[in-house]
C-alpha cells in the first residue's frame, strides 16, 4: 500500500510537477527514518517537451554534510556532483530542485526555504532557471501532506497546487 502519484500545477498552468508513487514512498521512508528532525535532498528528472511539467525520476537522500535540526534543514553537497554527472551522461536527467520534510508540522515554506531554493539553483553544478521545491509535512506514518513551489527566474515563487484529477487523465492517454 504505497503513496499515489502526486501532481501539482500552478494556476496559470505554465508550471507543474509530477512525482510517482514509488518515489513518494521513498521520500516518506526517509521522513520516517528522520523522525522529529528535518531531512531533505534534491529532485532529479526532466521536463516534458512543452517544458511546462517537471517530471521527477530520482530523489536523493540527505547528503552527509547537510545540517539538520527540528525546524531547519540546510542541504549539503557531498556526493551529489558525481551522481548528477552520471545521471546526465547515462540518462539525460538533471537537477530539478529540492525536497524537504517538516516533521509533525505543516508543509508551509519558511522565508529561509525560499531563499535557499534560489541560492541552491544558482550554485554549480545545479544551475536551474526555475527550480521546484517539494515540502512534505505532518506524520509520514499517518496523515501527511505535500506542497510544491516553483521559483521562475526573475519572478516571485509560485505555489503549484495538488491537482490529481485534472492532469492525470491527460497523462494516461
Ligand atoms: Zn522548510
Amino acid at each position: 500500500m504505497g503513496a499515489d502519484q502526486q501532481i501539482f500545477a500552478a494556476d496559470n498552468m505554465e508550471y507543474s510537477l509530477t512525482i510517482d508513487g514509488l518515489l513518494m514512498d521513498k521520500l516518506l521512508l526517509l521522513c520516517k527514518e528522520s523522525d522529529a528532525v528535518e531531512t531533505g535532498g534534491i529532485l532529479i528528472g526532466h521536463y516534458n517537451s512543452r517544458h511546462d511539467n517537471a517530471i521527477v525520476t530520482d530523489v536523493s537522500s540527505p547528503p552527509p554534510d547537510s545540517k539538520r535540526g527540528h525546524t531547519t534543514f540546510v542541504r549539503g553537497i557531498k556526493g551529489l556532483q558525481p551522481w548528477l554527472q552520471k545521471l546526465w551522461t547515462q540518462q539525460k536527467r538533471y537537477y530539478l530542485g529540492e525536497w524537504h520534510f517538516h516533521p509533525f508540522n505543516s508543509p508551509e515554506p519558511s522565508t529561509t526555504d525560499i531563499d535557499q531554493l534560489r541560492k541552491n539553483s544558482e550554485t554549480p553544478p545545479l544551475r536551474c532557471p526555475e527550480p521546484v521545491m517539494l515540502i512534505i509535512g505532518g506524520d509520514p506514518k499517518g496523515k501527511w501532506t505535500a506542497r510544491a513551489f516553483v521559483a521562475p527566474k526573475g519572478s516571485q515563487v509560485l505555489e503549484m497546487n495538488a491537482s490529481t484529477n485534472i492532469i492525470q487523465v491527460d497523462q494516461k492517454t
